[in-house]
């Protein structure tokens, strides 16, 4: 029994040589689609980022479609001229030759019988296409012929028979005695792979006893067709060659427009990165010096102004800090005496005993106050840096919420914290990380209404966050971005328990940058805010997304990133500050 080969497909699917031909087949066409879309791609990002990209690609594109334009006019132009001389120049020709095949004709009368005239007519047709090979003749029945006796069969001189003339042709050569008749028709020649184009031109003849017959004559435009077909590959090439050209001219054009403008945008771009030095090369009077020129004096009285501000905001930072210094020695005096006034209160009748207090309380303030200021002069100076160390910030939040409970608890509100059981730890300053907490539960609080507040932790691969959330006064559309400045308050006639200073949430946006974190506000009228604080695992590392959303009220998933389009929050990403060590802390937050 002969043995029976396995075939090449099973239900499930084709195997053996045929499936690793198709796997094969389906491989290549994969790569071969994959290098299309990465060719796209790349000719997108050339279009969008290159101006001399686009303007040698828009003057190609162009001139290949007026090259294309201009060169079938030509073209079309040269094939009727070729078509129309052809056609003139046998015309004539054949005017002559019929002319001449009749007179022969009319000396044929007599013979005598149809054969022996057949003969003759088939000589004179012979002898009036003579040895010309670029034509040939037909000699055939008129349409209209009514003679029944004497029927002559066509005669055919050369390769075209009587077959190739179209029928509308020898109707009308019928109809017109003694009139010419022309028209395109093709035929098939030897030696010839297409049909070739032809002239057949005919008219009425008189054959003796046989009456109307048609004398054709054929003119091949062999020569022509060659003729155009070089003219079609001399303007194909020539056009290809001139569109090259073109792309090169446009190219050159662009360079000398696009490198100076592309000087100019590195300049622009290091002048806006800091380097205020940098000026461009103005040389001659055209539109480009000009704008150097512009560029240069803009740069200049830039640099000028610059250059005032920073040594006004120097020596503002610098006042602050003077006066703040200045004011700590009288005021721990007044603090010591404020203290010892308070402490006697109860001796004082009432109202002065009021007034202790009250300046009890505003020492306090002063003094938070003064605090701030210090700590906001050192972050402006650049003189604050991180004191690092490995960190559970559930741990920290913990600290925070042991120390605010009493507060909370004051104003109705139960603090509710939910995080993983497993650490969330990251590269942190302690102290600053705890002093953003403690502001941001502090501000619950104080704004919550005595609505409970939930805290939360989460980490992801490579970040930590937490979030404070109360269902207090919220904030109002476009306040999200105004918390962190200096001195903002929503309602600066707001009474404050805990005597805030305006600079908290600004002082907690300088740590939360020197963390290279991001520290976003969301807030809604009456539906309460959020407050994230987002830190990188390992200090330094970029932050990507968030494990926590900013926004309670939309899907996680939209919002985790920090996108400032799903809520009204304001990621804060880290700055340039540098990082000096800080003595103490200068936190005087509650
Ligand atoms: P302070 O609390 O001392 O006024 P902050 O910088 O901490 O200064 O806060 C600035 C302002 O931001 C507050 O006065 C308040 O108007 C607003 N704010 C801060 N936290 C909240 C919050 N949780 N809810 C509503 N508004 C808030």
């Amino acid at each position: 029994m002969s043995g029976v080969a396995a075939p090449d497909r099973t239900p499930e699917g084709p195997v053996g040589p045929a499936a690793s031909v198709s796997s094969r087949l389906g491989g290549a066409l994969l790569a071969v689609g994959g290098r299309i879309r990465d060719g796209g791609r790349l000719v997108r990002s050339r279009w969008r980022r290159s101006l001399q990209f686009r303007v040698v690609s828009v003057t190609m594109i162009l001139g290949t479609v007026v090259l294309g334009i201009v060169g079938s006019y030509l073209y079309q132009q040269v094939a009727s001229g070729l078509v129309e001389e052809r056609r003139a120049t046998a015309s004539s020709e054949v005017l002559q030759l019929t002319k001449r095949a009749q007179t022969l004709l009319e000396v044929t009368d007599k013979v005598q019988t149809t054969d022996e005239l057949y003969s003759a007519a088939q000589n004179v047709v012979q002898e009036v296409v003579g040895t010309e090979r670029s034509r040939y003749a037909v000699l055939v029945r008129g349409e209209d012929n009514k003679v029944q006796d004497v029927i002559l069969p066509p005669i055919q001189v050369g390769e075209v028979g009587v077959t190739s003339l179209p029928v509308e042709l020898r109707q009308k050569v019928a109809e017109t005695p003694g009139v010419q008749q022309t028209q395109i028709i093709s035929v098939k020649l030897a030696g010839e792979e297409d049909p070739v184009p032809a002239w057949a031109i005919g008219q009425q003849v008189i054959v003796p006893r046989a009456k109307e017959y048609g004398l054709y004559f054929v003119y091949p435009m062999t020569r022509e067709r060659e003729t155009l077909d070089i003219v079609g590959r001399t303007f194909f090439w020539g056009g290809l060659v001139l569109m090259f050209l073109i792309g090169g001219v446009a190219y050159v054009v662009t360079r000398i427009v696009v490198s100076p403008v592309r000087r100019a945008a590195e300049v622009a771009e290091r002048f806006a990165s800091g380097a205020f030095d940098e000026r461009m090369f103005a040389k001659g009077e055209d539109d480009l010096a000009t704008l150097a020129k512009s560029f240069n004096e803009m740069a200049a009285s830039l640099q000028q102004q610059i250059g005032q501000l920073e040594s006004l905001s120097r020596f503002q930072q610098r006042f602050v800090s003077d006066v703040s210094h200045e004011l700590r020695t009288p005021l721990t005096t007044i603090r010591m005496a404020g203290d010892l006034i308070h402490d006697s209160r109860a001796d004082f009748d009432p109202a002065v005993s009021r007034s202790a207090e009250l300046l009890h309380n505003e020492v306090d303030r002063f003094e938070a106050l003064l605090g701030d200021l210090l700590e906001i002069s050192r972050f402006d100076a650049g003189a604050a840096v991180l004191d690092l160390e490995p960190t559970d910030l559930r741990a920290t939040l913990a600290k925070v919420t042991d120390s605010c409970e009493a507060l909370a608890q004051r104003k109705g509100s139960p603090l509710a914290v939910e995080q993983p059981s497993e650490p969330c730890e990251a590269e942190v300053d302690t102290r600053r990380v705890e002093r953003i907490l403690r502001n941001l539960l502090v501000n619950a609080i104080e704004h919550g209404e005595g609505r409970p507040i939930e805290l939360r932790v989460a980490a992801n691969a490579s970040s930590v966050a937490i979030s404070v959330r109360d269902h207090g006064l919220g904030l109002r559309p476009g306040e999200a971005a105004m918390v962190f400045n200096r001195f903002w308050r929503a309602d600066p006639a707001r009474a404050r328990t805990t005597g805030g200073t305006g600079l908290g949430l600004a002082i907690s946006l300088e740590d939360a940058r020197l963390h290279e974190g991001w520290l976003q506000a969301w807030g809604s009228p009456g539906q309460g805010s959020c407050f994230r604080l987002t830190v990188p695992k390992v200090a330094g590392a970029a932050l990507e997304v968030s494990p926590l959303p900013l926004n309670p009220l939309v899907t996680p998933s939209a919002d985790a990133a920090g996108n400032p389009g799903a809520s009204a929050s304001r990621p804060v990403r880290p700055s340039t500050s540098p990082k000096v060590a800080v003595a103490r802390s200068g936190g005087s937050r509650p």
